[in-house]
């Protein structure tokens, strides 16, 4: 069975040209570390990276104006707070995340998450 709290650093194979490339991606608390090239850490909360799901179902979602009635799916519920399951490389410049909530479809962009990080203090 597959343990979500030991999500393995991914090497990152295929060097992008641009000096923001990631050296490492690791799960740390409840989020993504990524250490980029440019010596720069960014840590992103996966509840942060789940909401930024950038697939079109999820950005159709995004452009609704918030449903005050909106229930939680049972699917929802039952896979508590947001969680990657499997996180692969697509291409050179992007990750897909599974999620544990089922759904697949986002591809984030080396930009994406890039912006979507934290920065962290120089350790
Ligand atoms: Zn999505």
């Amino acid at each position: 069975m597959f343990d979500a709290n030991v999500l393995p650093t991914i090497p990152y194979m295929n060097p992008a040209p641009s000096t923001d490339r990631p050296l490492s991606l690791k799960r740390e608390g409840d989020g993504l570390l990524i250490e980029w090239a440019d010596g720069v850490r960014t840590h992103t909360p996966w509840r942060t990276l789940r909401g930024a799901c950038p697939c079109a179902t999820c950005e159709d979602d995004r452009k609704k104006p918030p449903n005050p009635f909106r229930v939680l799916s049972d699917r929802e519920v039952a896979a508590g707070p947001p969680s990657p399951v499997r996180m692969k490389a697509v291409g050179a410049y992007a990750y897909q995340i599974e999620w544990n909530d089922g759904h697949s479809t986002g591809i984030y962009t080396l930009d994406a998450l890039r912006r979507v990080g934290t920065v962290l203090p120089l350790a």
